[in-house]
């Protein structure tokens, strides 16, 4: 029987996670689930430095907003744990204890000064950078003095002098490494940390990692992971580089391309169905095409040959059309659901809360033809809520209308609509309609002076419509208020 796929995300909390680390994430996770397999989040906090406050909750939220949950890892816990890898530093040096008694690894004792002082030299010469080797040459005594001085050294790996390192990508196909061009890495610094290479070998073989999926940046790495498989006798994994996310200008993406945090999104009003859905078509594709591909289509379809090599280009634009996609294709309860929240948020406080469930639902189907994100509900929706509307009374005038006709045109217009037996859409239009060719003006001019003066806005959902959710008392008095507007100026 064939293993069971297990598969990893291994973010360090180095910062808000942003888009590259997510696609990555949502890879992994696509694949998990396409295959019946698992997928793991680790932690990978051994680079004490980098460490960023907050930055794993921001990574834990973005996971969760997306709805790509971890079958082990923090808070579910798991067979294989502990998933933090601050939490397991005797394995790794364990691993480098067993390295350095096999001959692959030493110790160097060399200071940061020295290593400084060589790279300067390397960089004057203009020759590559890296470590000269001197610790792996030290005879027997050379190492007891050092050892005597109490230098606290490093344990660094060593990498054959010559010869190829290759190894299969399954994005990629054959990759291969000159040997000469890798030095001797760090595996386990002075203060007993590992380094990013030793923690993913060891925790990839003890947590049964299955297929290594991450950025491309990484793939440098990976003739150094290879030897040190090799040498600790473990099996490994296939590897699968991810092409390079760029901006639309084809380079890198970076800041300098808008916003790439994950969470940015979130708060400005995107769907994570978009979000995810847009963030899987870069760099895989189901069939050059189709661009709408709902959760379960993605994970039916999901397959690493259709993982492409070449960079994927991020484009805002694309992802606001599908998030506007998303949210037309949304039934209407679903979308009150997701407005309600940010109207509670974003509403002025004098509105008084909680808002209506029931009144949101009706207003939804009004507004979400124009919607392209959640953030454009309060300010669209915002007069369905207020009891006091502010907009300029000139406003009300319509072009071609002056004050006075305006005036009494909503006058005209209070009197047929506060005289209603019921209040609905047709019976407004029922009344309104002809009340326009009666004041001998465009039905334009007249509807144009109601919209503003129940709305406050010039463009707003259909009239009748919103005049019917509104309700005959807010829109009567709205009237008044605007007949008032005009004639006590
Ligand atoms: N901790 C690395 C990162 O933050 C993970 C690299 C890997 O997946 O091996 O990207």
């Amino acid at each position: 029987m064939a293993r069971q796929v297990r598969v990893r995300f291994a973010p360090s909390p180095t910062g808000e996670p942003h888009v590259g680390n997510i696609r990555t994430a949502l890879f992994n996770w696509l694949y998990a689930r396409h295959m019946g397999g698992v997928f793991i989040l680790r932690i990978e906090d051994t680079d004490v430095a980098r460490k960023v406050e907050g930055a794993l909750e921001a990574i834990l939220a973005s996971l969760r907003w997306l709805g790509l949950d971890w079958d082990e890892g923090p808070e579910v816990g798991g067979p294989y744990g502990p998933y933090v890898q601050s939490q397991r530093l005797k394995l790794y040096e364990e691993a480098a204890r067993k390295l350095v008694e096999g001959g692959d690894a030493y110790h160097c004792y060399c200071s940061p000064q020295r290593l400084q002082e060589m790279r300067e030299e390397q960089t004057r010469r203009k020759q590559p950078t890296g470590y000269d080797r001197r610790c792996r040459h030290l005879d027997e005594g050379e190492r007891a003095r050092a050892k005597a001085q109490g230098i606290p050294p490093v344990v660094r790996f060593k990498m054959p002098l010559d010869g190829q390192t290759p190894f299969d990508d399954l994005i990629r196909g054959e990759v291969t490494f000159a040997n000469e061009t890798q030095d001797d890495f760090v595996i386990l610094k002075s203060d007993g940390y590992p380094t990013y290479h030793l923690a993913s070998v060891v925790d990839d073989h003890l947590m049964e990692i299955t297929h290594v999926m991450r950025a491309d940046e990484w793939l440098s790495s990976t003739p150094r992971h290879v030897r040190l498989y090799d040498a600790l006798g473990y099996e490994k994994p296939l590897f699968a580089h991810l092409p390079i996310i760029l901006g639309p200008d084809r380079s890198k993406l970076s800041k300098r391309h808008g916003a790439v945090s994950v969470l940015h999104y979130r708060d400005t009003g995107y769907l994570p169905e978009a979000m995810g859905n847009f963030l899987a078509l870069l760099g895989w594709s189901l069939d050059d095409h189709t661009e709408v591909i709902p959760r379960e289509e993605l994970i039916r379809h999901f397959s690493i040959e259709r993982i492409g090599k070449a960079g994927a280009i991020f484009s805002q634009e694309k992802l606001a059309w599908m998030n506007g996609m998303y949210i037309r294709q949304m039934s209407q309860e679903a979308l009150a659901g997701r407005i309600l929240p940010t109207l509670e948020e974003a509403l002025p406080a004098a509105v008084s809360r909680p808002l209506s469930g029931e009144y949101v639902h009706a207003i939804t189907p009004l507004v979400q033809e124009r919607l392209k994100t959640l953030a454009d509900a309060p300010p669209l929706m915002d007069f369905f809520f207020l009891e006091e509307l502010e907009y300029p009374h000139e406003e009300l005038v319509q072009k071609g209308l002056d004050r006075d006709s305006t005036r009494k045109a909503l006058e005209a217009a209070l009197g047929r609509v506060a005289a209603l037996d019921a209040w609905s859409a047709p019976s407004l239009e029922d009344v309104l309609r002809p009340l326009a060719g009666e004041l001998e003006m465009k039905t334009g001019q007249l509807f144009g002076a109601i919209r503003v003066a129940v709305t406050g806005q010039r463009a707003a959902p259909p009239l009748f419509e919103t005049m019917a959710v509104l309700g005959r008392d807010r829109c009567t008095r709205r009237l008044r208020a605007a007949i008032e507007r005009l004639v006590s100026r």
